[in-house]
């Protein structure tokens, strides 16, 4: 029996923050690598699973599992009310006005490729212009390329400065007329750096254009409200915010998503079908073709049940002083340089150590049962603007405790003495 899962005490009200007892929540933390307790510093690339979030997906297929909406009978019903849950818990995640401007896709890449072709073909022409940053994950360069390339629009570039900082003036000279739509991170995954993105997007808003957020690694680290950002477009992905791999989330602005044409066709997203003429579902439906993952967006709400009860405002504060307090120790050890050191920054530290090769400080690490990204973090270009082709990235979640950046700082030091 486990309806205590669901129990109405365990979703709602928030607990007292303390990283210790939340680690307790996640099995996998609880193992040994290479003899040494597992220290999961790579939250960047994707964060691990709470125990709610695990027997939730669990007892959607032991007492749930069906296809939603066209079966009429009892576990249909079910899996359809528990998947149009997740759509609202996403909705109140994201501070949306309706669910119906929540689309489940399989990631914030996918969200972001929907966007590039959907919105981007009936909207973008030759000539036209889409703005992004130096600061962007590969997943929010490469669809827009594409799109480029097929309808002969220009990609712009808003540069930034040493500290990684998006340089506004420059990014406001690079809109204009034909600036079609603006697509931004609202925290770089390589430098961790927080972009001013409320003011970007009320910016490029001034000239017309549609702004689409990436939400990827914010939606951890702190809270979000799609309103207030007024953003057209947010996206993020369930597995770096708790929930399982293969789900995520494009939010729309009701308006935009009404008057944008499907991207796949198929099962779902359709009213009616004649060999004649197929009339679409209205949003979110439309964008929804085939068969979605059902178990794991109930997943996903399951995770942010998890996070409302910690509360975000709480996370965001406790991360804030433990990336004070991982920066303050990183630079105590000889050789080390950070890369980004904007004044907001969210989750991320991204370092070189001299004369070491990053990806021999990851092994090492590694060795020492301390999991970090070392390479080029699907960021390129922003590395590169720093002379790199590589950087090792600690990067940090609400279960990391005090006691994770001292094993990291002091592995780094003995790392150091070694090569001397
Ligand atoms: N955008 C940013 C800023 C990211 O960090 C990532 C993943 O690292 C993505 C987009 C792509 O996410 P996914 O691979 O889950 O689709």
């Amino acid at each position: 029996e486990l309806q205590p899962l669901l129990a109405p005490e365990l979703l709602s009200g928030t607990r007292a923050f303390d990283a210790y007892s939340i680690k307790q929540d996640f099995p996998i933390l609880r193992q040994q690598v290479h003899g040494k307790p597992l220290i999961w510093l790579d939250n960047a690339a994707t964060t691990q699973k709470p125990q709610a979030v695990i027997d939730r997906i669990s007892y959607f297929y032991e007492t749930e599992n069906s296809n939603i909406h066209r079966a009429a009978h009892a576990l249909a019903a079910r899996s359809t009310d528990a998947y149009e849950a997740a759509r609202e818990k996403v909705r109140r995640f994201l501070g949306a006005g309706s669910s119906n401007d929540i689309v489940f896709t399989r990631g914030a890449t996918e969200a972001i490729n929907l966007v590039a072709q959907a919105w981007g073909r009936r909207n973008v022409r030759e000539g036209d212009e889409i703005v992004i940053t130096w600061l962007e994950h590969h997943a929010n360069i490469v669809p827009w390329q594409m799109l480029c390339a097929e309808t002969g629009a220009v990609l712009r570039v808003a540069p930034v400065d040493d500290s990684g900082q998006v340089l506004l003036d420059e990014y406001t000279k690079l809109l204009g007329p034909r600036t079609r739509i603006v697509s931004l991170p609202q925290v770089s995954n390589a430098l961790g750096t927080v972009t001013p993105a409320q003011e970007m997007v009320a910016i490029a808003h001034r000239h017309g254009a549609c702004v689409l957020l990436d939400g990827a690694q914010a939606v951890s680290h702190m809270p979000v409200n799609v309103q207030a950002l007024d953003c057209d477009f947010y996206v993020f992905s369930g597995h770096k915010v708790f929930a399982p791999t293969g789900i995520g989330v494009l939010y729309g602005k009701p308006d935009v998503l009404a008057a944008m044409p499907p991207w796949q066709g198929g099962g779902n997203m359709i009213a009616d079908v004649t060999f004649e003429k197929t009339i679409y579902q209205p949003p979110p439906g439309r964008f929804e073709a085939g068969t979605g993952n059902i178990a794991d967006a109930v997943g996903l709400g399951a995770a942010i049940d998890y996070l409302d009860r910690i509360g975000m405002g709480n996370i965001a504060a406790y991360e804030h002083e433990l990336l004070g307090y991982a920066t303050q120790g990183l630079l105590g050890v000889p050789g080390l340089t950070i890369i980004g050191t904007a004044k907001e920054k969210a989750g991320v530290i991204s370092f070189v150590l001299d004369g070491c090769r990053a990806e021999d400080v990851g092994a090492a690490l590694d060795r020492e049962g301390i999991a970090v990204r070392a390479g080029h973090h699907c960021a390129q270009p922003i590395l590169r603007r720093f002379g790199l082709e590589a950087t090792v990235r600690p990067s940090l979640a609400l279960y990391n405790t005090y006691e994770d950046i001292d094993a990291l700082v002091a592995a780094l030091h003995r790392i150091q003495t070694q090569k001397t």
